[in-house]
């Protein structure tokens, strides 16, 4: 008997899916370098060295940032993501998140996501291209992802997956055929995607 027959699983980044990390990224840099003009709009690319707005000495204190768990502690959750976590529990699919942040992160997220109240069946801190390997066989599974990327590997070597682009302004210009583009968690329906 195969064990992934009827598996249902939602596979969810974290930044910039359900932590938004870009407006945590902006309330830094205004508080640290009294940059007071900027906003989320302006973070057009997701990789921050790449960033023409701030100084090569900025990039280093904000690396360091990232690296720090305190950071992650104060991210702002997405509105309403939590409430569709727990929705989807309810009709029966499974609920993991996928991250690349590195392990030494894992117990600030994990608390993060209690905190703020997500169900969900596990937490995988995973290099970005390995997010998937665990739908398999006959599981149904879709993917909800802010980077673009990451987007268009998965879509090559797993095309069952139904995938679902994170409208941020740090993927807006791309015209991304392979994934659906959504602004909000809650316009993914379940129904939906098991009708695929
Ligand atoms: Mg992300």
């Amino acid at each position: 008997m195969n064990q992934n027959k009827g598996r249902k699983i939602a596979y969810l980044d974290i930044d910039g899916v359900v932590a938004n990390t870009g407006q945590a990224v902006i309330d830094l840099v205004k508080k640290e370098f009294h940059k007071s003009d900027v906003s989320i709009e302006d973070i057009k690319e997701y990789e921050i060295p790449k960033l023409p707005w701030l100084t090569s000495k900025e990039v280093e204190t904000l690396l360091l940032r990232f690296n720090d768990p305190e950071f992650y502690y104060f991210i702002p959750p997405m509105p309403q993501a939590a409430q569709t976590t727990r929705l989807w529990k309810q009709k029966g699919w499974q609920v993991i998140f996928v991250t690349a942040r590195p392990p030494h992160l894992y117990e600030v997220t994990l608390y993060w996501l209690r905190r703020h109240g997500f169900a969900f069946d596990s937490l995988i801190m995973s290099s970005p291209f390995d997010k998937v390997n665990h739908c398999q066989n006959h599981a149904l599974c879709f993917l909800v992802e802010d980077r673009p990327d990451v987007l268009f590997h998965i879509a090559q070597i797993k095309p069952q997956i139904k995938l679902f682009l994170y409208d941020q302004p740090w993927n807006r210009t791309l015209n991304f055929s392979l994934a659906t583009r959504i602004k909000s968690l809650a316009e993914i329906e379940a129904h939906t995607v098991e009708q695929k």
